[in-house]
């Protein structure tokens, strides 16, 4: 059996077409591939505005700056994510609270995030950063509630669920990032990820005051814009009215992207039932002791089980040829977030997930042969 990784790109002869056509067009960046995309990506999610950017990271930073986080901005997050989800609040000089998962969805769970608002002063918590861990699609609406009665503001990390989607309470379907709910939601286009460009990113939003902020921001804060410039001394004049940066996406990445979309939904098909079979293989055997699962509105990212002997099933499926994944190490845990007061034994829901969980190989091409392979592989395992 060829390697098995947890999760790989799916590029067809279309997306390759597509970039070459940008390659030879006049727009390498830019250009108008970049707004196709976007509004593209904006239809498909359900928002008003979509701004590309050249990774999910910097779309994070580039929400919290539209949010003017500062040295006094306090912002809580789960540690159970990638560290970007915090970082974003750092570079901005902000400071990062974590709360602890709930057990079974892996998301933040709302007690904690409410007994740790109460814990400090009235006030105190400017925004929340909620992930769509693995795909599962945190009930915003309930969380937005929280962020009425505190005056939160909500960032969206929904990296690993493009196409999820939450059932609110009139049983309207609430897709990922649509911001119905949120400020402002971000997206990667990393290989891993459902959508890839090979670097990329995108934040969707329906404030049109903040996708304006964020227009200026991808681009160092330059506008030609004849309407915001203060002077105007002809044709080649522009303004740096904020400090900026260059995040932007390119055009070839654009195109590819646009033809990713195109499949996204096929994709997330293939995803679903690749879940299913996972856990109609392991739903009854007892040192599984949980995994995804089989959740409406599940974009599957990630398909999760977690075992008590997890480093020994990892060792033993490389041995295999696959290549499973731990997502993630406890973010409080890092030794940068350490250093700024964070200790082991914080979270301990999150440290004991850690100490169980591996992600199985989960993405559309993996074939029913490969899923077998993984398959008997870890019942084997089990009954070693
Ligand atoms: C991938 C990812 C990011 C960062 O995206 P990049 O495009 O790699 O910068 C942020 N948050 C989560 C949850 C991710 O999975």
């Amino acid at each position: 059996m060829k390697p098995i990784p947890y999760g790989r790109q799916n590029i067809t002869d279309k997306d390759i077409q597509a970039v070459i056509e940008t390659l030879q067009s006049d727009f390498l960046t830019q250009g108008p591939k970049i707004e196709e995309f976007e509004k593209a990506f904006a239809r498909y999610i359900g928002c008003k505005y979509a701004v590309a950017i050249s990774n999910g990271t910097a779309a994070l930073h580039l929400c919290a700056m539209a949010l003017n986080v500062d040295a006094n901005t306090n912002v809580i997050t789960t540690p159970i994510t990638f560290a970007a989800s915090a970082n974003c609040v750092r570079y901005c000089g902000g400071n990062v609270y974590f709360a602890d998962i709930n057990p079974d969805t892996f998301t933040l769970d709302l007690a904690k995030v409410e007994s740790l608002i109460n814990s400090k002063a009235k006030g105190f918590f400017k925004g929340i950063i909620p992930v769509d861990f693995a795909g599962y699609a945190v009930n915003l609406e309930e969380l937005k509630k929280l962020a009425i009665k505190y005056d939160l503001w909500i960032i969206e990390d929904a990296c690993h669920a493009p196409g999820g989607f939450f059932l609110d309470s009139k049983g309207n379907k609430q897709l990922c990032g649509n911001s119905n709910f949120a400020d402002m939601a971000i997206f990667s286009f990393h290989p891993v990820k459902h959508i890839a460009c090979g670097e990329g990113g995108m934040i969707t939003t329906n404030n049109e005051e903040l996708y304006k902020k964020l227009l200026l921001f991808r681009t160092h804060g330059i506008t030609k814009n004849p309407d915001l410039l203060v002077e105007n001394h002809g044709g080649w004049y522009y303004e740096m009215q904020e400090l900026g940066y260059n995040y932007r996406l390119t055009d070839f990445q654009a195109a590819l992207g646009i033809t990713q979309l195109e499949k996204a939904d096929e994709g997330l098909t293939r995803r679903r039932e690749i879940a299913k079979k996972y856990y109609e293989a392991f739903k009854n055997e007892k040192a599984i002791l949980r995994q995804s699962g089989i959740v409406e509105g599940h974009a599957y990212h990630l398909y999760i089980i977690e075992i008590e002997k997890r480093k020994e099933l990892y060792d033993y499926l490389r041995t295999k040829n696959i290549f499973c994944q731990v997502h993630y190490i406890p973010v409080h845990t890092m030794p940068y977030y350490k250093k700024l007061g964070n200790k082991q034994g914080d979270f301990p829901i999150s440290e004991d997930y850690y100490s169980k969980c591996l992600s199985l190989p989960m993405y559309p091409t993996l074939t029913q042969e490969e899923q077998n392979y993984v398959i008997d592989n870890i019942i084997n395992f089990i009954n070693k």
